[in-house]
């Protein structure tokens, strides 16, 4: 970890920077989460701005997905978004200042021209770059190209002996060089002489960073590369640079960076299978971070901000690690109110047609299911498999026949049945249930546990389940124990 101390002399102002290319993916959420933290422990600002520059690949499902993702999370932003597309004509305007100062020039090489390039390169085993070919092209040279209709990319000149060294809040002091950085790098794509094609993504996040007066980048250190090169934009704009965290990546179980590959990677995955907003983002505060000592795992965004600071996020790559995320999801649903846990079960159980009318329509029998399954809830979609007996008869499983053969099973099944005939649909107190259960073991003359399992068994289809007394008494309400338990006859 790096000591490196935070100047807040500067208003902190972050931003997220998200492609609306696909949903928001984890990696993201955990980049917006770290600025969110920080721009809250400094009273700052955390922006959001969607880099559609992208054309082709950028659609607006991706960004009402983001916006509802960081929404979610409950990671609010400050202001409306800005939207880069829109700013197309300052990204220009920088683009033709640093044509007219010098820093930047047209290049026409061709892409076969290029493609031989770096065939050579790659022969005389040398690394890909682009070898400034047109750097320094006469006048007249420039007037051929154009001659023969060659379109041209503008690029930014990027000197080999340059050294960009800057102070990383995550990584200490850094330092690149020139030579490391591929040649000079393209700022627009080809257009027709005189034009400037369309902006690319290093100048635009710099022009765009600077005139939203970012004074903190928070990103994956899958972008210290493109850093470098900023750094070098910045002083060529005449800007001042703002300072730079680059958070470590987020990698599979087997060290390797987290990608599709793995499966569940955005944030709307994660809802859809039951994960509460404040595990995930309380888990990707983990992700990278260690907090302070004496703070423990479990806490909440607000929580955090009040002590988040880079020098406790690590270097090193963070794996994902769905035991903890599973545990902290828990913690979050075993710690919500009854009424909590039940209105975010409730439309679970509506998606699956339970619950519409009858008595387990009834309000307070839903809390009272609810409270039963709550303290064995990983997921929010556990209580959707674990209520299905509640809401449909369920099929016996092997377990569960296997235990109605055992011996006195049947007969003391038969003895509750009387007896609970006999006491019809009245309410069924705990002491009651267990009164009747203890005088059927009576009758058939067997343990009482054989009694227990067997009606577990009968009720639920299986031997597992939540508290058999609580059960049976939420089902005796439905009026749906005593033909279960028929059924076993
Ligand atoms: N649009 C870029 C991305 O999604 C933003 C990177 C940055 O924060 O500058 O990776």
């Amino acid at each position: 970890m790096a000591a490196v101390s935070v100047s807040t002399d500067q208003p902190v102002r972050v931003r997220l920077a998200p492609s609306p290319t696909g949903t928001l993916h984890i990696g993201t959420a955990r980049t917006a989460v770290f600025n969110w933290l920080f721009a809250r422990r400094h009273g700052g600002q955390f922006l959001l701005r969607i880099e559609d520059t992208d054309r082709s690949r950028s659609k607006s499902e991706y960004t009402a997905n983001i916006l509802d993702g960081l929404q979610w999370l409950g990671l609010s932003w400050d202001g409306e978004p800005v939207i880069q597309s829109a700013r197309i004509e300052a990204h220009r305007a920088a683009i033709a200042r640093l044509l007219a100062s010098g820093h930047a020039y047209r290049c026409y090489a061709s892409d076969d021209e290029l493609t031989a390039m770096r065939e050579a390169q790659a022969a005389a085993k040398q690394a890909p770059r682009y070898d400034n070919r047109h750097r320094d092209l006469s006048p007249e040279q420039e007037q051929a190209y154009i001659a023969e209709g060659r379109e041209a990319v503008v690029r930014f000149r990027i000197d080999d002996d340059a050294v960009i060294t800057w102070n990383d809040l995550v990584r200490g002091p850094m330092r690149w060089s020139g030579s490391d950085l591929g040649g000079d790098m393209v700022i627009a794509r080809r257009a027709p002489a005189g034009e400037i094609g369309d902006p690319l993504y290093n100048l635009v996040v710099v022009v765009d960073d600077a005139a939203m007066a970012i004074s903190h980048v928070i990103r994956g250190e899958d972008h210290i590369a493109n850093t470098a090169k900023q750094l070098l934009l910045y002083e060529a704009l005449g800007h001042a640079a703002p300072v730079f965290a680059h958070t470590p990546l987020i990698l599979n179980q087997e060290g390797k960076k987290l990608s599709k590959r793995d499966g569940v990677t955005s944030v709307s995955d994660f809802r859809a299978m039951g994960y509460t907003a404040e595990a995930l983002a309380n888990y990707m505060t983990l992700l990278g971070w260690s907090p302070p000592e004496g703070m423990g795992e479990r806490f909440s965004l607000d929580d955090a901000a009040q002590v988040f600071d880079f020098d406790r996020v690590n270097r090193a790559g963070a794996r994902f690690d769905w035991d903890k995320l599973n545990w902290l999801n828990g913690q979050v649903l075993h710690g919500l109110s009854a009424t909590t846990l039940r209105d975010q079960l409730v439309p679970l159980w509506t998606e699956r047609g339970w619950g519409g009318s009858g008595p387990v329509a009834e309000p307070q029998w839903q809390l009272d299911l609810a409270i039963l399954l709550g303290p064995s809830l990983t997921l929010l979609a556990d209580g959707v498999e674990q209520a299905t007996p509640f809401f449909t008869t369920p099929e016996l499983n092997d377990d569960a026949r296997a235990q109605l053969e055992v011996e006195g099973a049947r007969p003391s099944l038969a003895a509750l049945a009387t007896a609970l005939d006999q006491h019809g649909g009245a309410p069924l107190s705990a002491p009651e249930a267990q009164e009747l259960l203890t005088a059927a073991v009576g009758a058939a003359g067997i343990k009482k546990g054989v009694l227990m399992k067997s009606l577990r068994a009968a009720l639920l289809g299986s031997l597992q389940g939540p508290d058999l007394i609580e059960t049976w008494r939420l089902l005796h309400r439905i009026g749906a124990d005593l033909s279960r338990i028929r059924r076993c006859l």
